[in-house]
């Protein structure tokens, strides 16, 4: 090969060479270029969801971007980058800060909530649900925007239940925030809890029947009272109806006390004078044989100085008369002790006699005070301390020997409603027809009660859950049926049960809130139902 050829091979390599480095520079070109679209979207995209969270990062950010569409020198960007970073850094703390701020403001709003008095029973347990699953605060202020959510959601509920203090929450609020203002004079409701629980107290009173009727006719006052005053009036009524009560009794009790008192005084004088008697008796006795003992000596004495068989036939008849005088006044003397012992005798029989009636009399006064202390005065079923009493004795013997023992809690649906629409009186006739059906439905050796309110409480014996679920539904049934007729409207009333049986871990406590959870799963499931938990 010559040297020109050899030359153009050489310039056509290089020239290749060139063309080789060229396409490879743009397609670097073109992959830089790409990269620095995609940062720049990415960082258009960063400063749009970061926008508004702090001035300094938006304006950084969007000057990071206008240095990467300019294609601005690498220090430059670099330099912006590291501004950023500290700003980012300055953010990630403020945001931990107001992470924690948000927390407290949830679990402070929570439990502020938590505190109001009257809120109804499920709204309770499902608040308790949320602040338990928030004890930590959360990752991100995101996470605690569905939890703020439903915790308004929970203020709304309770601001709307008709079960909230007169005055509404704001009372019950501002007695949170400031407990040592009286604020109910400010709004003009009267506080419900207190009537509630004052109301409860009074059903549980043991008075005697006539007072009963006046106090129960002041309970129906109380819930229905309107201002303070009515209130602090019908406390004062209700105050006179015990004193009254207290009175009465105190008054039989003194007079007992005075009669057995005197009972007492007359049995020991009897004894006293029975004692001295028989003594003073004793005495004539002793004189009496001492005269005899003397008389019969002499006659023996007599009888051997005597000198002739005449004389001593003399004499001693004589003396035998003396002794037979003798003798008769002992008799007497003895007849005349015994008479008086059986007068004496027969004074401290009648005094026993009128005692014991007495006390036969308080021994039933006692024995129906303690009947009716176990029995509930409105519906006259067994009431909540026959129940406690009923109930351990059951576990007592279940634990000894285990049996099918079971527990069920009967809540009536939408019992208020009544009590609103129709009056208390007629609440009142509801739980009394209802406590009555039950008593006569449910199987003879199950125990029933009233636990309180519209709230009842079943005990079975030795029934499987098939069968029992079965009769209860049952029952169910036949309260749904019973025709109540309130202002000619007819109204069916249900209820919602909650059944357990007893297991081999339970305590009173746990086998109750078993039963209780299962009501309340009755009443979140549409109420009128039988909800079973094992
Ligand atoms: P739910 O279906 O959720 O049980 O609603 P409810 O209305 O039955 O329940 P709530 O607890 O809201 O109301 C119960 C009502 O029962 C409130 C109280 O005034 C009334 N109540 C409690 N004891 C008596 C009583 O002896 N006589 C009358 N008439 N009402 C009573
Ligand atoms: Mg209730
Ligand atoms: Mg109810």
């Amino acid at each position: 090969m010559n040297t020109k050829t050899a030359a153009v091979e050489q310039m056509k390599a290089l020239k290749n060479r060139l063309n080789a480095a060229i396409e490879s520079r743009d397609s670097l070109e073109d992959n830089f270029s790409n990269q620095t679209n995609l940062l720049t979207q990415f960082i258009s995209k960063l400063s749009h969801v970061s926008k508004g969270i702090n001035l300094e990062l938006d304006n950084r950010l969007a000057q990071l971007r206008i240095m990467l569409t300019k294609a601005a020198p690498i220090s430059d960007v670099e330099e912006k980058i590291y501004e950023i970073n500290k700003l980012l850094q300055q953010h990630s703390k403020t945001n931990e800060q107001n992470i924690s701020t948000l927390h407290e403001q949830f679990i402070g709003a929570g439990t502020n909530l938590q505190k109001i008095s009257g809120l109804p029973e499920d709204l309770r347990r499902k608040l308790r649900g949320l602040l338990n699953e928030s004890l930590s605060t959360k990752d991100s202020l995101n996470h605690y925007i569905p939890l703020f959510s439903q915790l308004l959601d929970f203020y709304n509920f309770a601001l709307k239940s008709k079960n909230t203090p007169k005055g509404g929450l704001l009372s019950s609020y501002q007695q949170i925030q400031a407990p040592n203002k009286n604020t109910n004079n400010e709004i003009g409701g009267v506080n419900q809890e207190i009537i509630e629980k004052l109301s409860t107290r009074l059903s549980d009173l043991q008075l005697s029947i006539q007072q009963s009727k006046k106090v129960r006719a002041l309970n129906k006052k109380l819930i229905q009272g309107n201002s303070n005053d009515d209130l602090l009036h019908q406390c004062i009524d209700i105050f006179d109806v015990i004193i009254d009560d207290l009175k009465t009794e105190r008054n039989s009790t003194k007079s007992f006390l005075t009669t057995l008192n005197d009972t007492l005084s007359a049995v020991q004088s009897a004894v006293r004078k029975t004692l001295t008697s028989s003594k003073e008796s004793q005495e004539s006795q002793n004189t009496i044989t001492d005269k005899l003992q003397t008389q019969l000596l002499d006659m023996s004495s007599a009888v051997e100085q005597a000198i002739s068989l005449d004389t001593i036939k003399v004499d001693i008849s004589n003396k035998l008369k003396t002794i037979a005088c003798t003798l008769e006044d002992k008799v007497n003397l003895e007849q005349e002790n015994q008479k008086s012992l059986v007068e004496q005798l027969s004074i401290m029989v009648n005094k026993v006699n009128h005692l014991e009636k007495q006390s036969q009399v308080f021994e039933k006064k006692l024995a129906e005070q303690q009947r009716r202390s176990m029995r509930d005065a409105l519906t006259r079923l067994s009431n909540r301390a026959a129940f406690d009493d009923y109930f351990s004795k059951s576990m007592v013997r279940y634990h000894h020997k285990p049996y099918d023992l079971a527990l069920i809690v009967i809540d009536i649906d939408n019992f208020k409603y009544i009590n609103d629409t129709y009056g208390h009186t007629a609440g009142d006739k509801t739980l009394q027809v209802i406590a009555s059906t039950l008593q006569k439905t449910i199987t003879n050796d199950a125990f029933v009660a009233r636990y309180g309110g519209e709230e009842f409480v079943l005990i079975y014996n030795n029934i499987k859950k098939d069968r029992l679920v079965q009769e209860l539904n049952a029952l169910n049934k036949s309260i749904a049926q019973l025709p109540f007729k309130f202002k000619n409207n007819k109204v069916s009333i249900t209820m919602s049960m909650g059944v357990t049986h007893i297991k081999s871990k339970d305590n009173i406590h746990i086998a109750f809130e078993r039963a209780d959870e299962a009501m309340y799963k009755a009443k979140a499931q549409g109420k009128n139902q039988v909800v079973y938990f094992q």
